[in-house]
């Protein structure tokens, strides 16, 4: 994928969505040659998974149809927007695995344009300054039932507009004193219509313009135009601008733009346990509720990375969940089912015991070392192998031994034989606690004839369990996390941050895990069995490897759909 990509996917088959269809009827029809889609964020802070469904569709459309698609920064605001936000921005895009070429814009290349067709409404009498204050502006407003009121300076002559504008922009005004209007229709029974602010006074450095400017263009203004500019053919956008479409036409049909765009919506993004606000995840950091924007929790792209999510799961997961015109809430499952998806036929397999219990083989000699060689990924035989040493002491998982099993319990147990898995059959024969009763360590027997995990009488244990080599083992922490949130709609009722989940977040300092795990680089993600898909964090230092659980490998939401079957 570049900036001019060669069709990839057959644009002739039959389009799998509303927006697809109307691409590809308008690329039938000859209507449009190529296909111009852009991804317009506001760099006021960081880009979350509902960004990411529609990179995935504006970039994907762009791809499928041969044409191209525009990162354009839609930077209207400076006081809310900064250039650790436009790099982030940038970054995120980029490994989600999309490339807009030589085709990054902003809305602030075109601020002069801006201004020289505000001047051209306001000579065509289609926009004047007013001075209404912003709440005098909101009660002449009128509301859903009742029509606006004209605002006295409506009638202002253009000699005077002409006068008041340039002076708005040489800066003699204070900040909020005028605006500008477009001159439409207070009695419209669409709201964005009656008049609505193209222009208001705002002195704030603007991380590309600087302080070039103290006047700045509404969203509804420099957007369309914005669009018109970069001759985009189909401005795809979320729902809660369907209402503005009228004023996203009348902008561009009273201006001289030089190509016409159509805006069409679709319904945002929603998950379960999920927000997916920039202003609440900025509150979030703000508030020190998380790590940061890139905290493994946050449905951030940051954050999604660091805690180990692969780009393609994404795009997998933006392709399941489909576009829509009615709003829904999809089930966080089904984002996990994806990143299992993935990691199931990528990630190698490695032993890691996360609360670790020792293992005394009695029978095994001191000193003794053997080495098993296993498979990193059985769903992968090229992945090749790894080799595992086993020695006298090991360590297991706590959570696989008790001492007075209830019936389901079917791993380690006193006088019980279990498999260790790719090693050898142990039996626990005594169990040795310290002064508080607590468990200190198990003295087990092996059965030198089980050799890599088979009896030769075969009998079969019925639990394998994993494990690792005490003397061979590095020390690790392992951060295991649940959701954020702990109602499936955060902030339906009453302050959000009450849903915050106290527990989505348990540091295990003193995990022990397998050799071939060490020197990993932080983003290496891997299966540790039977517990899930673990990637390694940026906090791993040389002395110590830091992991994040990603997922854990039950997979609730295959589960649902094969009942619903
Ligand atoms: P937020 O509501 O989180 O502040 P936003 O819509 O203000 O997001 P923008 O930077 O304006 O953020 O969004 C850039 C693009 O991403 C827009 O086209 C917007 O429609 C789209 N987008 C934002 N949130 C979602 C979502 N949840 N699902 C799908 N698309 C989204
Ligand atoms: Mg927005």
């Amino acid at each position: 994928m570049n900036g001019d990509p060669k069709p990839t996917t057959d644009a002739s088959a039959e389009p799998v969505d509303f927006i697809r269809e109307i691409v590809a009827a308008d690329v039938k029809s000859g209507k449009h040659k190529t296909i111009v889609t852009r991804f317009p964020p506001e760099p006021n802070g960081y880009l979350h998974l509902g960004h990411a469904k529609s990179i995935c569709l504006n970039f994907g459309i762009a791809k499928e149809f041969g044409g191209r698609c525009h990162l354009r920064f839609d930077d209207t605001n400076p006081t809310k927007e900064e250039q650790e936000y436009i790099d982030a921005i940038q970054e995120d895009v980029r490994w989600l695995g999309f490339d807009w070429g030589e085709h990054l814009y902003h809305a602030s290349d075109y601020f002069e344009q801006l201004y020289e067709w505000a001047v051209l409404l306001i000579k065509a009498g289609k926009a004047f300054v007013c001075d209404l204050s912003a709440k005098e502006i909101s009660e002449y407003r009128g509301t859903l039932t009742e029509p606006g009121r004209n605002s006295p300076h409506r009638e202002r002559s253009v000699e005077e507009n002409l006068d008041l504008f340039t002076r708005m922009r040489a800066g003699e005004f204070p900040d909020g004193s005028r605006v500008l209007r477009a001159k439409i229709d207070m009695a419209s029974p669409n709201i964005n219509l009656r008049d609505p602010v193209m222009y208001r006074i705002l002195r704030a450095t603007h991380p590309r313009t600087g302080d070039k400017w103290c006047v700045y263009p509404m969203y509804d203004y420099a957007h369309g135009e914005s669009d018109a500019l970069e001759h985009i053919t189909h401005s795809i956008c979320t729902l809660e601008f369907e209402d503005h479409r009228p004023l996203y036409d009348w902008y561009v049909e009273n201006l001289p733009v030089p190509s016409r765009p159509r805006q069409y919506e679709f319904a945002r993004l929603n998950v379960t346990y999920t927000m997916l606000s920039k202003r609440n995840l900025l509150r979030l950091v703000n508030e020190k509720r998380v790590r940061g924007w890139d905290d493994p929790r946050m449905p951030t792209l940051v954050g999604i990375r660091r805690r180990g999510f692969p780009p393609e799961a994404l795009r997998q997961f933006a392709e399941l969940v489909g576009v829509a015109k009615r709003e829904s809430i999809i089930d966080y499952a089904m984002l996990e089912h994806c990143v299992r998806d993935v990691l199931n036929r990528t990630a190698p397999r490695r032993m890691a015991v996360l609360r670790p219990l020792k293992v005394v083989i009695t029978n095994y000699p001191e000193g003794q070392v053997e080495e098993f060689e296993v498979a990193n990924n059985p769903e992968d035989p090229d992945a090749g192998t790894r080799k595992v040493p086993f020695a006298r002491e090991l360590w297991i998982e706590r959570d696989d031994f008790m001492e007075d099993p209830p019936k389901k319990f079917f791993r380690l147990a006193p006088g019980r034989e279990v498999r260790l898995r790719a090693a050898y059959f142990i039996t626990c024969q005594e169990v040795v606690k310290d002064g508080s009763g607590a468990i200190v360590e198990l003295r087990c027997t092996y059965d030198p004839a089980t050799r890599g995990g088979s009896a030769p009488d075969g009998r079969s244990p019925k639990a394998t369990m994993h494990w690792v080599s005490a003397a061979h083992a590095i020390a690790g922490e392992v951060r295991l996390y649940e959701h954020l949130f702990t109602r499936a709609d955060p902030g339906a009722e009453g302050e959000l941050f009450d849903d915050l989940n106290p527990q989505s977040e348990e540091v295990l300092a003193s995990c022990r895990l397998e050799p071939a795990l060490a020197g990993s680089a932080p983003g290496t993600r891997v299966q540790f069995e039977r517990l899930g898909y673990f990637a390694v964090d940026k906090d791993t230092r040389a002395d110590q490897i830091v992991f994040n659980r990603i997922v854990t490998l039950r997979d609730t939401w295959a589960k649902v759909q094969a009942k619903q079957k």
